[in-house]
């Protein structure tokens, strides 16, 4: 029954998504002590006792997701300083509390991923979790919708150019800082495929498709990513992934 009621966040957390179930679980652990702590997109005020810590996180129709991300780890780090367990045993691993909402499948999924972050601890892991999962987004969007719409590899913003051109905008100046010289195919396309995942060309798209990327409409970029690492998200082009990301980490606070 909790099977579809119950989502694992990472290899030692899960959390309820169905309410009730975490009342039912704690009441049915008779000795077991911990503190429930309410979660919502305006700053509460807490205090902790010296229990164990779960949550509980109300989205709203107009829950603002950044707020409750920044409360959580707000409130994660103030457990940590008084060395407080998240969490209580359930199985083989913890229960860290539950999730309530009430709006779309969809907009669950997105705080699930974003929770999936706030759990992993190296920085380093964080953000490469990120920088992947909206890579896959990206990846899963172009191809559903096919926005390019390649045919003999001339895709949809190229069909009406004079001369024939081939893998859409693959192709940088010689010389990228000035713009200037001829254009050269991407040296991480390979086989006609992107041999690296930057994050930044993925985002792109050239005036014949409507659909534009905002970094404000990820939540996984806008709850967890400060001013200078969405610049660094939005300007490397052509840029391996590992580089980005090394880059990102850099500028993480
Ligand atoms: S974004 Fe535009 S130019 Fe680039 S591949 Fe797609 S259709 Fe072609
Ligand atoms: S890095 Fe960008 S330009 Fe280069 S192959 Fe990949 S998607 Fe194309």
């Amino acid at each position: 029954m909790l099977g579809e009621n119950i989502k694992k966040l990472n290899e030692e957390y899960d959390i309820f998504i169905q309410k009730g179930l975490l009342k039912k679980f704690i009441d049915s652990k008779k000795n077991e002590f911990c503190q429930i702590i309410t979660i919502k997109d305006k700053k509460n005020k807490i205090k902790l006792k010296e229990l164990p810590v779960l949550f509980s996180i109300q989205i709203g129709k107009d829950t603002n997701l950044k707020n409750i991300i920044k409360n959580i780890q707000r409130i994660l780090k103030k457990c940590n300083k008084k060395k407080l367990d998240i969490g209580i045993k359930y199985k083989e691993k913890k229960i860290i509390g539950e999730l309530i909402d009430d709006n779309i499948q969809e907009s669950k999924i997105e705080i699930i991923k974003c929770l999936k972050a706030v759990f992993i601890k190296e920085k380093s892991k964080k953000i490469e979790y990120i920088y992947d999962q909206v890579c896959e987004e990206l990846d899963e969007e172009f191809a559903k919708n096919n926005y390019c719409d390649f045919k003999d590899d001339i895709c949809i913003g190229k069909r009406n150019c004079s001369e024939r051109v081939t893998m859409g905008c693959c192709h940088k100046f010689k010389h990228p800082i000035t713009m200037n010289g001829e254009l050269k195919e991407c040296p991480y396309l390979v086989d006609r495929h992107c041999s690296t995942q930057c994050i930044t060309c993925k985002l792109f798209t050239c005036d014949a498709i409507k659909v534009k990327f905002k970094l404000k409409n990820i939540p996984l970029i806008e709850c967890f990513f400060n001013p200078i690492q969405k610049l660094i998200v939005k300007t490397n082009f052509f840029t391996k992934r590992e580089k980005i990301i090394d880059r990102l980490v850099l500028f993480s606070i």
